[in-house]
């Protein structure tokens, strides 16, 4: 086992070691030896003790690498309430945009939440595919998820791994992902993924309830959290286009943010509420969004007063997502994180930064990218080396792994596993069952 004493030595002497070692402490799991692990061990790979789930030094003992479901999924979001950060969700439509942002959380010490649209999930499966009946979609998550799922551990970091709105008209989206998330709980003892939204916010609010109902009853069986909205988020993502809806649709109300609360949590405390309160999809020009997060620590008073003894000893009862993050003020990221936001949404930024990454790489290479052969250093000279898609793709990484530092800290997202930033994305936990899926 040279490979495992090689890694051990790696991470003793590097500069993770205490951390890591405070980890192993507090680590409570013991792991029993899957038939998986067993494969890993006559291959000669690191398992066996190493493949138990490690902990974090700074993060409940049940939260490890990796995807995140079930008990240690709400621990994870209690943390974030508990220390006032909240974790950015970015819309992935790629392998590569997944790794820049599993890359960016090993960098910044922090979780992080990894979601596809039904439309990233049909782009991930492939554009030129039939979708009839959403299949393409269905299959294209799937697929998206095993490679999260995959890469997730070898970061060595804690993702969510979750699927953005789902309108009334998608729901047989989510219905294929729920039936691929309870065939692997059959194997596994845990879902696919962590989390889906249901967004029935056009619909009335008693039938946006009772559908959220039932599928908060089937999540439950299986360590799922749904995340359901109410009111409208403005703007135009993926396809729907919400520009002109009436404004006070942009804003929730206290009472129905209770009553959401209160059909919900007999059947489970596994939901968060992703309430609007002026938020807008996409970036426009300042003074188009009036954000007014007071409406979130409002309806949290309003719910605690309600429960009266009931009401958690922090009074925020509810755990709130912030749609619309992108071009928002900082400040009112940072009051709303305070009245419990634990999750923000980023995607037209980071579509941003990854197309910047491509449009200045090509700036910057212009006149070595106008053929196979010939640029400026000469007539025959051969220009693979800058054609090579890998050096556009890594470029767009590189960018967006920017603009995602900036997020992290502005969701105050930073110094959160107790691993210690790092400056290149190593694992300091170790490549775990070297590299087998779990
Ligand atoms: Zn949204």
């Amino acid at each position: 086992m040279k490979f495992v004493i090689a890694v051990f030595a790696t991470i003793v002497m590097g500069s993770g070691a205490d951390a890591f070692s405070a980890g192993v402490r507090k680590s409570a799991r013991v792991a029993s030896v899957s038939v998986k692990d067993k494969i890993a061990g006559e291959l000669d790979l690191p398992c066996e003790d190493e493949c138990a789930l490690e902990s974090f030094p700074n993060m409940p003992p049940s939260v490890h690498p990796g995807v995140v479901t079930g008990q240690a999924l709400i621990d994870l979001l209690e943390d974030a309430k508990s220390r006032g950060y909240a974790i950015p969700a970015v819309n992935c439509v790629s392998s590569s945009g997944i790794n820049a942002c599993l890359e960016a959380a090993r960098k910044n010490d922090a979780p992080i939440i990894i979601q596809f649209s039904s439309g990233g999930s049909q782009f991930y499966g492939g554009k030129g595919l039939d979708n009839k009946n959403y299949a393409a979609a269905i299959a294209g998550a799937v697929s998206g998820a095993f490679h999260v799922r995959t890469m997730a551990e070898q970061y060595g970091v804690p993702v969510i791994l979750h699927t953005d709105h789902c309108a009334k008209k998608l729901l047989p989206w989510v219905d294929g992902l729920l039936a691929a998330s309870e065939r692997y709980y059959e194997k596994h003892g845990e879902p696919l993924f962590s989390s889906h939204m249901i967004d029935l916010s056009e619909e009335p609010i008693e039938e946006n309830i009772e559908i959220c109902k039932d599928y908060l009853k089937r999540f439950s069986k299986i360590g799922m959290l749904l995340e359901m909205e109410l009111g409208i988020t403005g703007g135009e993502e993926d396809g729907v286009n919400n520009e002109d809806v009436a404004t006070e649709d942009l804003y929730s109300k206290p009472e129905e943010i209770y009553q959401v609360y209160e059909e919900l949590t007999p059947i489970s405390d596994m939901f968060t509420i992703a309430a609007a309160f002026g938020n807008v999809h996409g970036v426009y020009s300042p003074g188009n969004v009036k954000l007014e997060p007071k409406i979130l620590t409002r309806a949290q008073a309003y719910i605690a007063e309600k429960l009266g003894d009931k009401a958690p000893v922090d009074k925020k009862p509810v755990k709130f997502v912030f749609h619309g993050g992108s071009g928002s003020d900082v400040n009112d990221i940072q009051e709303a994180i305070g009245y419990g936001v634990i999750k923000m949404n980023i995607d037209t930024d980071t579509q941003w930064s990854y197309w910047e990454g491509i449009k200045n790489f090509e700036e910057k290479w212009h006149d070595y990218l106008q053929g196979q052969i010939g640029n400026p250093e000469g007539p025959e000279k051969p220009n693979k080396k800058y054609y090579d898609p890998r050096e556009a793709l890594r470029a767009a990484e590189v960018n967006t792994v920017k603009r995602l530092n900036q997020c992290f800290a502005d969701l105050r997202c930073v110094n959160i596993l107790g691993l210690g930033i790092a400056k290149e994305a190593e694992n300091v936990l170790g490549p775990r069952r070297g590299g087998l899926p779990v």
